[in-house]
C-alpha cells in the first residue's frame, strides 16, 4: 500500500529547503499553519489515514493509473515511450490525488469548509468535485477577469455545489484571488482549511503536496520495473508549479541511473512561464522560490498556451531541486507544445492536455539523445478541455 516517503531533500522543520520555501506569513496565521503541520505530521505515515485515502483513491479517483507503452511513438523515436496516464483519472488529470487527499486530511482535522483559489478553473472544479463528494463546504476564489474567460467552469464548480467568488482587486487574475483566500482563511480557519493546488505555498504545504502527488512515482516505479525489469533512463514531466513533476521524481530521485527532466513553459518567447529559466529568487504565497519579477519584485503575469502551467512561480523544492542539479530543466514553447499535442492525438489516438503536451514536445525534441532509452513521460491530464483553443491556434 502507499505511504509517502522520506526523501533527501525533505525541508527542515521550518519548511526550508536550502534557501527556498519556509513560511513567510502574517503572524495571525501561524497557529493555524502550525496546527497544519502537527496534525500532518502525525498522519504523515498512519496506517490507518492511508488504509481509508488507499480506498478512496482506488474506488473514486480510478487508481492506479496506467503506465502505458506508446508502441506507435516508440516505434517512430526508435525508443521505449511509457505514458502515465494521469489523464485517466475521474475528472481527468493528477489534480485529483491532492485535493482528495487534502480534504481527507481536512476532514480528520475536523473543518468543515475548504477554501482555495484558481487561474483557469482547474483546481477549483477538482476541489469542488471532491467537496462534494466527501460533504464539505466549497468556496472558491477566482479573478474577476478569470471568471468572464472560464465562464464554463465557473459553471461546473456551481454544477457542483461551490460557491465562487470574484476577486476585482488588482489585475482581477490569479494572484488577487490568492490574497482573497488568504484573507478568509485568516478570519475563519478555525472551521476552515485551504487547500492549496500545487506544490506551493507556506509551510508544510509544499512537502504535504509532493507527498500526494508521489503516488504517481510510487506507482510508475513499480509499474515500469515490472514491464521492463529494469528502472528508465529518463523520467520527464510539465512544471506549472511542479506537483505532477514532484510526484514523479520523488521515487527517482536517488538513483543516478535516471535522468531527471522538469518542462517549463517558454510561451511564444521572452519569459513565458519560465520561472527557473527566466525568474529569480523572490517571495511569494508564502515561500521563498523562484519567481518571474522586475527588477523592484513585482510580480509579472505569466503568459503561455496552457493555462495549468501559467503560474509566474515553481514550487521551492523544485527550486532546491534545480540549485543542487538533481533535476534538469528545460524549456517548451507554444508551437513545439502545440505540434506534440497534435502529435499524440494522431498517433497513439490520445488527446493530451497542453500542459502535458510540453513534456512530450521534449521527447519529440530531443529524439537523437533518446535512442533504445526508456522514458516515462506524465501525462498529467487530458486534452477536451483544450481542443477548442487548439482548434484557434491552428486555424
Ligand atoms: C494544473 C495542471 C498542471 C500543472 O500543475 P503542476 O502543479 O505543475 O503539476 C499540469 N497538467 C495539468 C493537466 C494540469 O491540470
Amino acid at each position: 500500500m502507499f505511504v509517502p516517503r522520506r526523501l533527501r531533500s525533505d525541508p527542515d522543520e521550518r519548511g526550508h529547503f536550502g534557501i527556498f520555501g519556509g513560511r513567510f506569513v502574517p503572524e495571525t496565521l501561524m497557529p493555524t499553519l502550525l496546527e497544519l503541520e502537527s496534525f500532518y505530521a502525525k498522519v504523515r505515515f498512519d496506517v490507518d489515514f492511508w488504509e481509508e485515502a488507499h480506498e478512496l483513491l482506488n474506488r473514486y479517483v480510478g487508481r492506479p493509473s496506467l503506465l502505458y507503452f506508446a508502441q506507435n511513438l516508440s516505434a517512430e523515436l526508435g525508443a521505449k515511450i511509457y505514458l502515465k496516464r494521469e489523464d485517466l483519472n475521474h475528472t481527468g488529470s493528477h489534480k485529483i490525488n491532492n485535493v482528495l487527499l487534502q480534504a481527507l486530511l481536512a476532514k480528520r482535522m475536523g473543518k468543515k469548509r475548504i477554501i482555495a483559489e484558481t487561474g483557469a478553473g482547474q483546481h477549483g472544479v477538482a476541489t469542488a468535485t471532491i467537496a462534494a463528494f466527501l460533504g464539505l463546504e466549497c468556496e472558491i476564489f477566482m479573478g474577476a477577469k478569470d471568471m468572464q474567460r472560464q465562464e464554463l467552469n465557473v459553471f461546473r464548480m456551481q454544477l457542483l455545489g461551490a460557491k465562487v467568488h470574484a476577486a476585482t482587486s488588482g489585475s482581477q487574475t490569479l494572484k488577487d484571488a490568492m490574497n482573497e483566500a488568504i484573507r478568509d482563511w485568516v478570519s475563519n480557519a478555525r472551521d476552515t482549511f485551504y487547500l492549496i493546488g500545487t506544490v506551493a505555498g507556506p509551510h508544510p504545504y509544499p512537502m504535504m503536496v509532493r507527498d500526494f502527488q508521489s503516488i504517481i512515482g510510487y506507482e510508475a516505479r513499480q509499474q515500469i520495473l515490472h514491464a521492463e525489469g529494469r528502472l528508465p533512463d529518463l523520467v520527464v514531466a510539465c512544471v506549472g508549479g511542479g506537483s505532477n513533476a514532484a510526484g514523479l521524481f520523488a521515487h527517482f530521485l536517488d538513483d543516478v541511473s535516471v535522468q531527471r527532466v522538469g518542462i517549463e513553459a517558454g510561451g511564444r518567447g521572452g519569459a513565458g512561464a519560465a520561472s527557473i529559466a527566466h525568474g529569480s529568487v523572490g517571495i511569494l504565497h508564502g515561500q521563498m522560490s523562484y519567481y518571474l519579477q522586475t527588477d523592484e519584485g513585482q510580480i509579472e503575469e505569466a503568459q503561455c498556451i496552457s493555462a495549468g502551467l501559467d503560474y509566474p512561480g515553481i514550487g521551492p523544492e523544485h527550486a532546491y531541486w534545480f540549485s543542487q542539479k538533481l533535476v534538469e530543466y528545460d524549456t517548451i514553447s507554444d508551437k513545439e507544445a502545440l505540434e506534440a499535442f497534435v502529435w499524440l492525438s494522431q498517433k497513439e489516438g490520445i488527446i493530451p492536455a497542453l500542459e502535458s503536451s510540453h513534456a512530450l514536445a521534449y521527447i519529440y525534441k530531443n529524439r537523437a539523445r533518446i535512442q533504445d532509452k526508456i522514458a516515462i513521460i506524465c501525462l498529467s491530464g487530458r486534452g477536451d478541455k483544450d481542443v477548442a483553443q487548439v482548434k484557434e491556434h491552428l486555424g
